[in-house]
């Protein structure tokens, strides 16, 4: 019998930081790995903002802080919503947590009771499936392919409805299909979710700034939901500060009072000098947001070149966010020597240990006919492992 619990046994490591732990292990044993498998801006934090957090070390902003944030960071955030979405929120509606990844760990767990369906559009960020399963809810996956751009119709939502449905979580721009929802198709999900007034409605929105076809739309925006939408957002990937880790929703305000009362009992709150720099970060229009987003842009472009150039590739062009999420089921069945390829995870540890890339195998997000693809990295070290995968997937038969 094990020691540890059910909870913990059944719950899966994280696909992406499993794959990041393996590549640091073979690099430690002295193999040339490229890392295409973290999902997180190459880029260093801004310095104006690394400036705001030295100034509160000096001055002593070292006590602990209210659980859900200091009231000027939450007066910023609302402030932030409202420049960056149309969306009104007061200070009591947001909770800051210790990155975006806790906040919608609140959410689902404030939220769902066991047996309670959470409807999740495939593919999913990793970390969705496992938060659910932990609040033993259901997840209830609507299922899309390359071939609609990985993004789901009002007619397969409402399919997917029954009476236990409690939450729908999605992420626009998507993680790991880099899809972006427009207004318009917002609009006809909502008019959906406008006849089920039960349904909540998680928005990660952590992507936000990394939108390549335009304006970043809310699904909070919308008048219909308004009232029921949780809008999660965060710095680590627009300010290119993943090890702060800070991340905030804007919520209805007894959801956002039991998200306070969870955390509280968790972790209470975020770093304090997190806090002084996100205020920061949030305060002002980033040129180095912006610059990043261009970059991105090219690198994506670079990718999906290179990507379409390799036979049985299945490509769709990404809107948003730094991945690609190409279908590669071309290759299933073929083998080299004693390796037979049988899915996107048997094709992701053949090409760490032939091509020494590492990739994140579409099982981990729910489609498992594709590999993801994080393009956070230079132009070099692209070029250097698609050329690699290419030679690998060369020698498949
Ligand atoms: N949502 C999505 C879709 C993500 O890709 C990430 C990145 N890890 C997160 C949430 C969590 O971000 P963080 O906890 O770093 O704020
Ligand atoms: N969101 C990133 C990714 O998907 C970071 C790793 C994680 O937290 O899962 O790679």
């Amino acid at each position: 019998m094990s020691a540890l619990s059910d909870r913990i046994n059944m719950l899966s490591e994280s696909e992406t930081l499993a794959m990041t732990r393996k590549s640091r292990e073979l690099k430690a044993q002295g193999f040339d790995v490229i890392n295409l498998s973290i999902g997180e801006p190459d880029f260093n934090t801004p310095d104006y903002v690394k400036d705001a957090a030295k100034k509160a070390i000096d001055d002593n902003y070292s006590f602990y802080t209210p659980v859900s944030g200091y009231q000027d960071l939450r007066e910023t955030i609302c402030m932030k919503f409202k420049r960056d979405n149309g969306l009104d929120f007061t200070p009591d509606q947001i909770v800051v947590s210790t990155g975006a990844k806790q906040s919608i760990a609140n959410v689902v767990l404030s939220l769902v009771n066991p047996g309670e369906e959470v409807l999740i559009p495939a593919p999913y960020w990793v970390s969705y499936r496992e938060i659910i399963k932990l609040a033993e809810g259901k997840p209830v996956f609507i299922n899309t392919s390359v071939d609609s751009d990985f993004k789901i119709t009002a007619e397969q939502l409402e399919k997917s409805i029954t009476p236990k449905s409690k939450l729908m979580i999605f992420s626009s721009p998507c993680n790991p299909s880099g899809s972006v929802y427009t207004i318009e198709e917002l609009k006809s999900l909502a008019d959906v979710l406008a006849k089920h007034p039960n349904i909540y409605i998680v928005s990660d929105e952590i992507y936000e700034k990394i939108n390549f076809s335009g304006k970043h739309a809310s699904i909070g925006k919308i008048d219909s939901l308004k009232e029921r939408t949780i809008t999660v957002n965060g710095i680590s990937k627009g300010y290119a500060m993943t090890g702060w880790r800070l991340g905030y929703i804007g919520a209805p305000k007894f959801i956002a009072q039991a998200c306070d009362k969870l955390q509280g009992q968790f972790t209470s709150a975020t770093c304090s000098i997190s806090q002084r720099a996100a205020i920061t970060a949030l305060s002002v229009e980033s040129e180095v947001t912006l610059k990043m987003r261009d970059e991105f842009l090219k690198r994506r472009d670079l990718v999906i070149k290179m990507l379409r150039e390799i036979p049985g590739f299945k490509v769709n062009v990404p809107q948003g966010a730094f991945y690609v999420f190409p279908d590669i089921s071309y290759y299933f069945g073929k083998s080299n020597g004693n390796i037979t390829i049988k899915n996107a995870g048997d094709l992701a540890n053949y090409l760490l240990t032939d091509a020494y890339v590492a990739l994140v195998p579409g099982e981990a997000f729910g489609d498992p006919r594709c590999i993801r693809f994080s393009y956070a990295t230079s132009k070099e070290l692209l070029i250097e492992s698609i050329n690699r995968i290419k030679k690998s997937l060369e020698k498949l038969s």
